[in-house]
């Protein structure tokens, strides 16, 4: 405070209490560092940094305290050596791909039922740079296989399960395929989230959430995280300086804070799937239930030996039958516990149309090629009673 001795009320008002000495006790929850600067204790420190001889923070747009706790956790949770955080999981799908050396003239081998701001971003976007863009049903490997020959793709690019008809995907088997014809594998795992599956474990190269879903949890940050090596990391942490999608420090606390029930909430939330696959399976008002906890599910088997009995996701899909759009908007509006808000992966359980909201970007064409049916509704179980659950479903669909 000897700084301020007889300086003006002015000055005071703008360094008082500020930059106190660091201390010898380090806090038990990590703190929200909102600083965009540092400071050292020479000049020669800084310059250190920024070499990266010496570790340290420089700039709020390289990195923050927080951020890279909630980037360690990750890292730590996916079995990987690093991870690289983003404002959004948008920002941390195109990071990944500029990563992997995605640049005019390269191809992408990437599966037909992707994230539908996953699948504009490819088709318009990338392809306006350059970029080849071949869509595959990525649970017929021989149609892989033949798109990564002819196209000669650098990268692979799946969902471990698939959004909104909860494919999941042969991860080993496709980093096989992508190691065998020169590519990386990426895939973007928000639906299974690390409790049921880490992908890098079995060949991928990037694996990427929107931590906006099951990591953070509770429907109140966006952010995104790409996990993968120390080398690939580097590179991510030098294109993000220049991009600056970056994951400020309040949204990666509260982030960090979500990951620390990720497995509790993933337990309850796999149950309470499961549980509704079962019974809306049953219903008379329902067509079809896309669940893979469900025996007739194309990929049950591949989805028990992947996630090695810790449950099948908590998103389902299912059909109401005869139902267009406005059937599924009265039904959407009949419920009260389920939310129909555009998100998954929350505490509360959410319902979506897939025609008119996740893949409205697409054409009547694309979503029939994808499979998207106009009475098809998405659910995402949330950790409340799966009886209530099914006592809200119920009582909607007998509105419809
Ligand atoms: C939500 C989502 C994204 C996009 O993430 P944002 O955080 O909304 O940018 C990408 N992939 C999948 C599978 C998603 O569910």
């Amino acid at each position: 405070m000897d700084k301020l001795l007889h300086k003006s009320f002015q000055t005071r008002a703008v360094h008082a209490g500020e930059r106190v000495p660091p201390a010898d006790f380090r806090p038990v929850a990590t703190p929200i560092w909102n600083t965009v600067g540092y400071l050292y204790e020479s000049m020669d420190d800084l310059d250190a940094v920024f070499d990266r001889k010496k570790q340290g923070q420089v700039y709020l747009r390289y990195s923050n305290p927080t951020t890279e706790a909630f980037e360690n956790a990750v890292a730590n949770l996916e079995s990987a050596e690093a991870a690289q955080a983003y404002s959004s999981g948008m920002a941390a799908i195109h990071a990944a791909l500029l990563g992997a050396g995605i640049k005019a003239g390269t191809s992408i081998v990437a599966a037909l039922d992707v994230y539908g701001a996953t699948f504009t971003l490819l088709n318009s976007i990338f392809t306006n740079l350059g970029v080849n863009i071949r869509m595959v049903d990525v649970s017929s490997h021989d149609e892989v296989e033949t798109a990564l020959k002819e196209t000669g793709a650098t990268v692979l690019y799946v969902e471990s399960i698939s959004n909104p008809l909860l494919k999941v995907a042969d991860v080993p088997a496709l980093a096989k395929l992508a190691r065998k014809h020169g590519a990386l594998l990426l895939v973007d795992n928000t639906f299974a989230s690390p409790y049921l599956l880490n992908p890098l474990e079995h060949g991928a190269e990037y694996v990427i959430h929107s931590a906006t879903k099951y990591l953070s949890g509770h429907g109140d940050a966006l952010a995104g995280v790409v996990a993968t090596s120390t080398a690939n990391k580097n590179k991510l942490f030098e294109l993000n300086k220049l991009i600056g999608g970056v994951l400020g420090p309040f949204e990666a606390w509260l982030a960090l804070r979500g990951l620390k029930t990720l497995p509790l909430r993933m337990k309850q939330q796999c149950e309470n799937a499961l549980r509704v696959a079962e019974w809306l399976r049953l219903h008379p008002r329902i067509e079809t239930v896309h669940y893979p906890g469900l025996p007739e599910h194309p990929q049950h088997e591949l989805a028990k030996q992947l996630f090695e009995g810790r449950g099948f996701g908590g998103v389902l899909s299912f059909v109401i039958e005869g139902a267009d759009k406005n059937k599924v908007f009265r039904f959407m509006e009949s419920l009260s516990i389920c939310l129909p808000a555009t998100t998954l992966g929350d505490i509360y359980s959410l319902v979506l149309h897939p025609m008119t909201s996740s893949h409205r970007g697409l054409t009547p064409q694309e979503r029939a090629r994808v499979g998207i049916r106009d009475g098809l509704v998405r659910l995402s179980t949330g950790i409340e009673s799966a009886d209530d659950i099914l006592a809200d479903l119920d009582s909607a669909l007998s509105k419809v």
